[in-house]
């Protein structure tokens, strides 16, 4: 359903996009994640023709978007991460507005009711936008990108800036959606994407560090090659020393969870133990090693580990970031 090819973008000296390749099935409801600045709008904006790229090649439901730009644009609904609505115009103004720009052929009334119904916006219909409360408007903005009823919607940060509960019913809403729709959703919060997606897309530095599903994830990374230490002393210097002995393929700092102390991921080669040699280093350089468990990893902690600045992975040995 959406092809992205070697996908670049350029601002000045800047590559906020950085060749990226990956596909998105129909059907399927990805989760498009990275930390700020990790690339998530800039993708989102070339996706829906809204921004050129400086090289790639994306295509939508069989179109182009440069080439063949009408074609793939209809097939799609956006949800920007800041909605376009006009705060004045009531509810039924801004959608049959939205329909008229969209030049939708569907049957006006009966359409824009469904998409209503389906919203649960029924109840504010004559309300203006801009009496409505952030999870309302949101609820308009998800109306508008299903006008037209588009295969595609492309929702960026769709749940930013609600409160708890009106981000668990448009979680809902979107997983719903998901049954007629093929989503790509971005977002910097992991259980956002966790709680509704399929597939995870992990954008970093504007590459992709990761491209699979939770479980997948989570089999990949975790496994008795794995240790995750609490160690006592300067960050760097400890991950060096990590990084030195023989038997770690890499490390990687998980940053402090008690004050004076950084906790490590250490993937050890296979057959390698590097317990006791770690203790003993460790306590020639008198950091105390406050606790050494085998890796139970949550995706939280993969999530952090594929997001970590490019600097400390670089202290890392082996150096085998995807
Ligand atoms: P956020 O979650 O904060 O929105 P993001 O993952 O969506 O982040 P982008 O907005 O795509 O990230 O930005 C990627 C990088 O490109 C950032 O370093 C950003 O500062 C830079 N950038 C984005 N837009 C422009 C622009 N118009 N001109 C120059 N640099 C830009």
């Amino acid at each position: 359903m959406i092809e992205v090819k070697n996908l670049t973008k350029r601002y000045g000296t800047h590559t906020a996009v950085d060749n990226i390749s990956f596909s998105v099935k129909e059907g399927e409801i990805i989760g498009f994640l990275g930390p700020n600045g990790a690339g998530k709008s800039t993708t989102m904006n070339i996706l829906t023709g809204y921004l050129s790229s400086s090289d790639g090649v994306v295509t939508v439901n069989g179109h182009d978007i440069l080439t063949d730009a009408n074609a793939a644009k209809a097939s799609i609904g956006y949800l920007p991460e800041l909605p376009p609505l006009y705060p004045d115009m009531t509810v039924r103004e801004y959608l049959n507005f939205m329909y008229d720009l969209k030049k939708c052929k569907l049957p006006r009334a009966q359409h824009i009711e469904e998409i209503c119904r389906v919203v649960k916006l029924e109840g504010v219909f004559g309300r203006l936008i801009k009496n409505l409360s952030k999870g309302y408007r949101q609820r308009v903005g998800i109306a508008q990108a299903l006008i037209g009823n588009p295969p595609v919607l492309i929702l960026d940060e769709p749940t930013v800036g609600l409160d708890p509960m009106q981000i668990i019913e448009i979680r809902s809403l979107i997983k719903s959606l998901g049954k007629y729709h093929t989503v790509i959703l971005s977002s910097h919060i992991l259980p956002e994407v966790e709680a509704v997606c399929d597939r995870l897309v992990i954008i970093n530095g504007g590459k992709i560090v990761a491209d699979a599903t939770p479980e997948e994830l989570t089999r990949q990374y975790s496994s008795s090659h794995h240790l995750t230490a609490r160690i006592a002393g300067a960050e760097e210097s400890v991950t060096d020393l990590i990084a030195k002995i023989r038997g770690v393929k890499k490390v990687t700092s998980l940053g402090s969870k008690e004050p004076g102390s950084f906790d490590y991921l250490i993937e050890q080669v296979d057959g390698a133990d590097v317990r006791a040699e770690l203790f003993n280093r460790l306590a020639t350089r008198k950091w105390p090693l406050l606790s050494l468990k085998t890796a139970d990893r949550t995706l939280e902690d993969i999530f952090t580990s594929l997001i970590q600045a490019p600097s400390l992975a670089a202290g890392t040995k082996g150096g085998n970031r995807k």
